[in-house]
């Protein structure tokens, strides 16, 4: 679960956020739709303190991430974070990508690890593919083991921004199908999302941002179906 209380992010003397409010529920999948510039990326980057907020509140499970005298390491550990760009290591193999971190970081042995991950290379339809480098996948292959590798952490949640928008098109629908599996899984996820037909069968809740606000947010068949808010109408005529 992540809560969000009154969120406001300022770079400088502009106000990217302003006062962000909203509660991603166990199991929910709530997809974040809006305008380039409007501050989807930066709210993501907010819920695992990448960026640190200006002002308000975050809470992921019970921790507030943004208590002065959080471990957000620990914290962070329980979200999973999938970008635009997959960010692999490109010395390391899809396998070693994903048990890294747990090795590193959770202590768990190598065959745990690897065991582990093998399953999880698998849910991502590359359970062949462990021993292939980053360069010699594709960038769909490249983001599904990116999501494999976070799903290695055994993250409570998983955030992810935008992670179909720097593929060549006919790569997009397997990272979708992954992503779909995940959300039938039961995992909690925040997707930002430029893909409106996997928003409204996906998500349990679309949020629409434009400036840096909630403009609307809802089932999809509302939000998006049938917006309330011209902002969010015009923004909608634009891209589907
Ligand atoms: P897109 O759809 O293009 O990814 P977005 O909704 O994710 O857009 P953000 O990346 O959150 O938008 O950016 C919101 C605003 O904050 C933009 O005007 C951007 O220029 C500004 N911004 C983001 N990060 C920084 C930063 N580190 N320093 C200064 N300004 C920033
Ligand atoms: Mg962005």
């Amino acid at each position: 679960e992540i809560q969000i209380y009154d969120l406001h992010k300022s770079f400088g003397q502009i106000e990217v956020l302003k006062g962000i409010s909203t509660i991603v529920r166990r199991g929910e999948v709530v997809c974040v739709i809006g305008p380039s510039g409007s501050g989807k990326s930066t709210l993501l980057r907010c819920v695992n303190l990448l960026e640190q907020p200006t002002q308000g509140r975050i809470f992921i499970l019970n921790d507030e991430i943004t208590d002065l005298d959080a471990d957000v390491d620990e914290i962070r550990t329980k979200m999973g974070m999938v970008f635009q760009q997959f960010n692999l290591f490109p010395h390391l193999t899809a396998m070693q990508n994903c048990t890294i971190a747990p090795i590193r970081v959770l202590k768990k042995d190598k065959a745990e690890a690897e065991g582990n991950a093998q399953a999880n290379l698998d849910k991502v339809g590359l359970g062949d593919r462990g021993d292939a480098y980053p360069a010699q996948l594709s960038g769909g292959q490249q983001q599904r083991v990116a999501i494999a590798r976070a799903l290695s952490m055994d993250p409570e949640l998983m955030l992810f921004d935008e992670p179909t928008s720097a593929l060549d098109p006919e790569l997009v629908g397997d990272v979708l199908s992954v992503m779909r599996d995940l959300a039938k899984s039961g995992m909690t996820m925040m997707v930002v999302t430029h893909e409106m037909a996997f928003a409204r069968e996906v998500a349990d809740r679309v949020i629409f941002m434009d400036g840096g606000v909630i403009v609307e947010e809802g089932p999809p068949d509302e939000v998006i179906g049938n917006p309330q808010h011209e902002r969010t109408r015009t923004f909608l005529r634009r891209v589907l």
